[in-house]
């Protein structure tokens, strides 16, 4: 699982510099003040067990260690899309995609 983390935090600082938004509960970054607004809130509900790498809430321990098993066999995993990908051919592959939408927006 820690191995895990290590490949995400680089991934992250390569593809996602800007991420200046830092939960101070569960040290999440976002983008956005409106993503980051929107996380608070499943501090604030029933759902105290926030997966760390894609922000997703559970209300029991037990579901999130069953979810990160998802981000342990796919961990690839894209912020822009919030998809998560086995291999990095397969992440580098759909990175294009998100380049042409900044281009038109
Ligand atoms: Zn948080
Ligand atoms: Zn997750
Ligand atoms: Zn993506």
């Amino acid at each position: 699982m820690f191995e895990v983390q290590d490949l995400l935090i680089d991934h992250c600082k390569e593809q996602h510099k800007n991420l200046p938004y830092v939960c101070e509960h569960c040290e999440r970054a976002v983008k956005y003040w409106s993503e980051f607004e929107r996380h608070q809130l499943v501090h604030s509900g029933e759902r105290p067990h926030v997966c760390p790498v894609c922000g997703k809430a559970f209300g029991q321990k037990s579901q999130l260690n069953f979810h990160m098993k998802i981000h342990a066999e796919n961990p690839y995993y894209c912020e822009e899309c919030k998809n998560s990908f086995k291999s990095v051919d397969e992440f580098d592959r759909q990175k294009p995609i998100h380049a042409k939408e900044k281009v038109v927006v």
